[in-house]
Formats: C-alpha cells, structure tokens, sequence
C-alpha cells in the first residue's frame, strides 16, 4: 500500500489505536512532518488558551521507505494516546507492538535489542489479559501514570508489572 498522504495515515491509525486502547487525550491540531531527524518523534505543545498541539516528525528518509513509515506511523500513534514526558517500556512497547500490527512481516527482525525485549514484556501481559491496555488506561490516561499494582492487578508477576513501569 502507498502512503500518499501520512497525516491522513497517522490519523486512521490513531482512531485503530484509540479502539484498541483506549481513547486519545484532546489536541487541537495534528500535523505530520519530515525533517533530518535521527529518530523519529512525537511532540506535544501547550498554546495560550490551553490548545495542546500534536506534531509527528519521521526522516526523510523514509519517504522512500514504506515499510518502515508504515511501522512508524502505527508506532507514533501510540505515542500520540496521551502527553507523556517520561516514556515507560509499557508505552514503547506497545507502541513497537502496533507498529509491527500495521507493517509488512519483517520489520520486527529489524527491531533493537531493547524494543524486543519491552515488546515480549508487552505480549506476556496481553497473554495474561487481552485487554489490558484499555483497562489500564481506562484507570489512568496517561501510561506514565500507571502503576506496577495496577498491572499486577491483571495476573501479571511482580516483576513483570515492575519492569514495564520503569524507564523506556
Ligand atoms: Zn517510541
């Protein structure tokens, strides 16, 4: 599939996102954008009136890429749920594990270390509880606002709850 028009993409792919895990924060205006960034990323920023204003930047490489601006915009639509400052390997992992849900089969062998690593983290909860993003959402918008007891809550081990909480 060819990606003629990203924002429209990014937005499709956010509404999937939302009916998955739960709905998006309010923002004022979304805008995809490719610059010479390194890695791709998601900004939020807060106008005067309170207007939060949403913006994905992705290389500009990737507009010869599909395959990988198809993950990556599927990624980014995670990130784009809620304002997060501190990302947590839940967050990133699950962002990883939509990205690959929407790319072609491949892009995971591409994956690094560590997002291999969150995204089995992130399977094992799901396995544990098929819904457990949206029900972790539904408690707390933001993931960085979600607790280890809150996952353990749903059948995971401890130290699987504790990992996902931490840093990504
Ligand atoms: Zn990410």
């Amino acid at each position: 599939m060819s990606i003629t028009d990203p924002l429209a993409r990014l937005e499709s792919l956010i509404a999937q996102a939302e009916a998955k895990f739960g709905p998006r924060q309010p923002v004022a205006l979304t805008a995809v954008g490719f610059a010479r960034v390194g890695n791709p990323i998601t900004l939020f920023s807060k106008q005067e009136h309170g207007a939060v204003i949403l913006m994905v930047a992705v290389g500009e490489a990737l507009l010869t890429d599909e395959p990988t601006l198809q993950y990556q915009l599927a990624h980014e639509a995670v990130h784009c749920l809620a304002h997060n400052f501190k990302i947590t390997r839940l967050e990133e992992g699950v962002a990883t594990l939509f990205g690959l849900d929407h790319a072609p089969a491949g892009e995971e062998d591409r994956l690094d270390f560590v997002r291999k690593q969150y995204l089995a983290d992130v399977r094992s909860l799901l396995k544990a509880s098929p819904d457990a993003i949206r029900v972790l959402r539904g408690k707390s918008p933001k993931f960085q606002d979600i607790e280890p007891a809150d996952i353990e809550a749903l059948g995971a081990a401890p130290d699987l709850a504790n990992r996902l909480c931490a840093p990504g």
